[in-house]
């Protein structure tokens, strides 16, 4: 009989990165771009303004205040920028007037389809030629699109497709809002398959989550204009704010900060080992916020706004899927209190070059098990997209991406 610990006994792979290098600052770790790369910022949009402004600005385009309603309308209501569709307003000055309050911000370059249309993923090419991605998913009663909040991300972790190609730049609050319009109109046009008969949901998204490109808490200020922008009922595009789900790789501070906004949006922490031993080469910013810091900002979130938190988990095989890490973890929750966290186990979605797999089913089984014993409530995340790379940590530009678009005229 063995008298080790467990910890000794079980295999353990370390995140090395094989099959890529880690990009490295100066000092030989692992980098991390919080700043966004100076690029031609792309052009103001009316989702980039508060409603104040967009009349102070249909007015220096030398029509009366009343017609940033109209717009908002056309906009946000019936999802068209199109001037041909807005016989309301004036005829003389019209295609320029839409153009300078509604300019063209995403060129579709591609779109996958899968699971027989009920998942969509598109490939969108920016003013300045960055390419982000977005991914439409019809469940039973509601209908999911996972937005970007970055041309890539800052954020480095080797797990993730995304991270591995570093920051591009922050998408503006309209990039983003654009691409929830986006998919409003090709749900409109009947483009989203797999519509039950007895599923009497609005045709259009429902849920949101900033789980694509980027770390929306590093591209704060923008990424809130945004969710103010798809809360407002006025203004706006009107969806409920515990539709929206906020998830972050553990920025300490601005979760604080997010906790004092009074939008009580869904938020999620990309854990992905409650140790920091290895959460600090798994992510790589852990070596700023340690994992009790950002667990106490998840927890402080639930106090203010009384909104469950969610903890991702990708389960990667003999990484992080021990089975004293999911006691670890059930342990460290429950320290912070009952009742205000779930856990979401991801399976690890392969990203090109890496050697890691996601954990065996019954390993996954046993962590999701071990974590119910200690009463936390756990769902295994029904990953979909996959098979069109479109999948949690998937979405990167390929070189087949790059070539369509280099290809493809930008939207005018
Ligand atoms: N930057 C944000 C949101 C982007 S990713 C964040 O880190 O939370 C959305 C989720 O997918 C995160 O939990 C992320 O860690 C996870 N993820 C990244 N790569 C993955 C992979 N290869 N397989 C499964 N999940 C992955």
């Amino acid at each position: 009989m063995t008298t080790e610990p467990e910890q000794t006994r079980v295999r353990q792979v370390r995140p090395k990165t094989e099959g890529w290098s880690q990009k490295k600052d100066d000092a030989g770790r692992p980098l991390l771009q919080f700043a966004s790369p100076k690029r031609g910022k792309p052009p103001v949009h009316m989702a980039d303004l508060t409603p104040e402004q967009r009349v102070e600005k249909v007015k220096e385009l030398g029509l009366p205040g009343f017609r940033a309603k109209q717009l908002e309308k056309h906009y946000f209501t019936h999802w068209t920028h199109d001037p041909a569709d807005m016989t309301d307003l004036p005829a003389e000055g019209r295609d320029e007037f839409v153009h300078g309050m509604l300019p063209p911000l995403l060129t579709e370059v591609r779109r996958l389809e899968t699971d027989r249309g009920d998942t969509i993923k598109f490939l969108w090419k920016l003013h300045d030629g960055a390419l982000v991605e977005s991914v439409l998913m019809r469940y039973p009663g509601r209908i999911t699109l996972c937005v970007s909040s970055q041309a890539g991300c800052g954020m480095n972790c080797p797990f993730c497709a995304t991270g591995q190609a570093g920051l591009t730049r922050n998408m503006s609050s309209a990039e983003i809002v654009e691409q929830v319009v986006r998919a409003n109109r090709l749900i409109a046009d009947g483009g989203l398959g797999g519509k039950k008969k007895d599923d009497h949901s609005a045709e259009r998204v429902s849920n949101i989550v900033f789980m694509g490109m980027g770390e929306p808490l590093a591209n704060y200020a923008r990424v809130m204009q945004a969710v103010r922008v798809m809360t407002d009922k006025t203004h706006g595009l009107g969806m409920s704010a515990r539709g929206i789900t906020v998830s972050t790789v553990g920025l300490a501070p601005a979760i604080t900060k997010l906790s004092n906004e009074d939008i009580p949006v869904t938020f999620a922490l990309s854990l992905h080992a409650p140790d920091d031993e290895l959460r600090d080469e798994l992510i790589p910013v852990n070596s700023r916020w340690k994992v009790d810091e950002v667990l106490d900002a998840a927890r402080a979130y639930f106090d203010k706004t009384k909104r469950r938190v969610s903890i991702e988990y990708a389960l990667i095989k003999d990484m992080n899927d021990h089975g004293w890490r999911a006691d670890l973890l059930g342990d460290k929750l429950n320290e912070r209190g009952r009742g205000w966290v779930h856990v979401n186990p991801i399976p690890l979605n392969p990203t090109p070059g890496s050697i890691w797999t996601a954990s065996e089913v019954s390993v996954q089984n046993e962590f999701v098990r071990r974590l119910e014993a200690k009463g936390i409530p756990t769902t295994l995340r029904d990953t979909r997209g996959k098979e069109i790379d479109g999948a949690c940590g998937q979405l990167v530009a390929t070189e087949e991406d790059e070539a369509v678009a280099a290809v493809t005229p930008l939207e005018v």
